[in-house]
């Protein structure tokens, strides 16, 4: 579906009547956690048919009024993105590729028959909530304001088709570094009943439906000591897809990078993405291919994999120690973090915090 008739992006604010005090505000930003703050305001607009996307605006934060015939409640057509807020040292806040997140979710909203939102319009968006909100960036270490746009079904109607009426709205949490102590491995679960993705499914999609899938293998990867799960591909149970949330990376003996080649079922990652071109200009070849789960079992016993690590907006570059199944491991290197894990994700998070130069123009200032 176009968006013929939207109009240009135009937003109006409506400020909170009584937004947190400012040692609130400090006493949240001091320890934010993840996902659990969310700052003064929100943004919203709807979709019609007929008038297309309208009524851009920010407002305070606060619930939905939902009716519980709404089509989302039914049948999960919905779809999100995430990406961060980085404040510099001079106190500029910026974005790290914004577009891309405009484009996936786009991309999303297609596999998912709902309405494209212009990239104009979502790129207002962030901006006009980050601007609103500016004094709930974090400062220092490796903080930030995670952004969280979504869409979603608001018609109220059991029927199955595409809705009718459709929400878009921004939210935004103060996050803390992701390791405040500092960059440890995780152990992956390797779920063996369980898929995430079906080839001509909506894997390739940021859905919320996704998620739903991976909550069970999820718990299961919790109760055997694990923080993630790893996804082969649905029908030969063979191909390494990627964790619930997070894109994988095999670092090999001979220095090349590995990562899964999309195949429709893999969420393309803009993490990914950034990281074929970074270990590029870090001197490293890097392949995108089919990886077995046999390759990264032996590779691992055997030292072809030296290193393996996961990536993604919130985690950034996540080591991944042992894989872990029922009745057995495999541990990569000595099971730390590895340097070539290391130099990308210092690289990467250097560009994003405004401490390395940025020779691909991938960073956007806000304020
Ligand atoms: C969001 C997401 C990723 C990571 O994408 P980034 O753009 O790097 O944050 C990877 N896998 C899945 C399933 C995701 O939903």
């Amino acid at each position: 579906m176009t968006p013929m008739t939207t109009p240009p992006y135009e937003s109006r604010r409506d400020p909170h009547p009584a937004p947190r005090t400012p040692s609130e505000r400090e006493a949240i930003l001091a320890e934010p956690g993840f996902g659990v703050h969310f700052t003064d305001h929100m943004f919203l607009a709807e979709w019609t048919p007929d008038s297309g996307w309208r009524d851009a605006r920010v407002v305070p934060y606060g619930p939905l009024s939902i009716d519980p015939a709404t089509a989302v409640l039914h049948y999960a057509q919905e779809i999100f993105e995430g990406l961060k807020a980085y404040s510099h040292a001079d106190g500029s806040v910026w974005l790290f590729r914004p577009e891309e997140n405009a484009a996936r979710l786009r991309r999303s909203a297609h596999r998912l028959a709902l309405p494209e939102l212009p990239d104009e319009w979502f790129l207002g968006s962030i901006r006009d909530l980050v601007t609103a909100d500016r004094a709930w960036v974090p400062h220092g270490g490796e903080t930030s304001l995670y952004l969280r746009p979504f869409m979603f079904a608001s018609e109220v109607f059991l029927g199955v088709r595409p809705s009718k009426h459709v929400t878009y709205s921004v939210i935004a949490s103060p996050a803390g570094a992701y390791f405040p102590g500092g960059v440890r491995p995780v152990s992956i679960w390797l779920s063996s009943d369980y898929s995430r993705a079906a080839s001509g499914g909506t894997g390739a999609a940021k859905c919320g439906g996704n998620y739903a899938a991976s909550l069970l293998p999820q718990q299961e990867a919790i109760d055997n000591g694990c923080a993630q799960v790893a996804f082969l591909d649905a029908e030969k149970h063979r191909w390494v897809e990627e964790l619930g949330g997070m894109n994988l990376y095999f670092v090999q003996s001979d220095g090349s990078i590995v990562t899964p080649e999309l195949t429709g079922s893999i969420l393309e990652g803009i993490t990914r993405d950034s990281i074929l071109q970074i270990a590029r200009d870090l001197g490293h070849e890097v392949v995108e291919r089919r990886v077995s789960i046999d390759e990264w079992r032996d590779g691992t016993a055997d030292g072809t994999i030296t290193e393996v690590f996961a990536c993604g907006t919130a985690a950034v570059v996540t080591p991944v120690g042992a894989l872990k199944w029922d009745g057995g491991q495999a541990v990569a290197g000595d099971g730390e973090a590895g340097k070539v894990t290391m130099d990308v994700r210092s690289a990467l998070v250097d560009l994003q915090y405004g401490r390395a130069d940025d020779p691909h123009g991938w960073m956007r200032q806000v304020v």
